[in-house]
């Protein structure tokens, strides 16, 4: 169990650890709680330090972004990796097909990791607010025995 005193940086790791963290889908704050509870569902607030993962209202916008970009840059890896391989005979329908199967996948791929990933990044350069600590110790102390 994490408990965070009102003096220190919250979270105290850089920005480096706060990515790691998120690459394992951890907490971004502790690293200790899973994030995720299963591919597709974040939990609400970590298990270990009570952080509550979407801090504001609008907060995955970020995660959105990180989600499209990447999504965007397997496809056109795809599809230009598939028209330079093949060239000059490049077979359009395979290609194709291999496309939209990348656009299909990947934002489901990428999705636990580019929610973990903007917490992190957000987490790098704006702390916890006062009222965030405080509700997070307060979950953490509730689900104490
Ligand atoms: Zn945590």
């Amino acid at each position: 169990m994490a408990r965070y005193g009102d003096r220190m940086r919250d979270p105290a790791a850089g920005f480096w650890t706060l990515v790691g963290r998120a690459l394992r889908r951890r907490c971004p704050r502790c690293g200790n709680g899973p994030s995720f509870e299963t591919w597709l569902r974040m939990a609400e607030n970590c298990p270990a330090c009570g952080f509550r993962f979407e801090r504001e209202h609008g907060f995955w916008v970020g995660a959105m972004i990180i989600n499209t970009i990447l999504s965007f840059a397997s496809l056109l890896a795809v599809f230009v990796g598939g028209w330079v391989a093949f060239w000059p005979n490049v077979p359009w329908t395979g290609l194709l097909v291999a496309t939209v199967s990348v656009a299909g996948v990947t934002p489901l791929l990428y999705y636990p990791m580019s929610k973990s990933l903007w917490s992190a990044i957000e987490m790098s350069y704006h702390e916890l607010e006062p009222a965030e600590r405080t509700a997070a110790n307060a979950r953490v102390a509730q689900n104490s025995p």
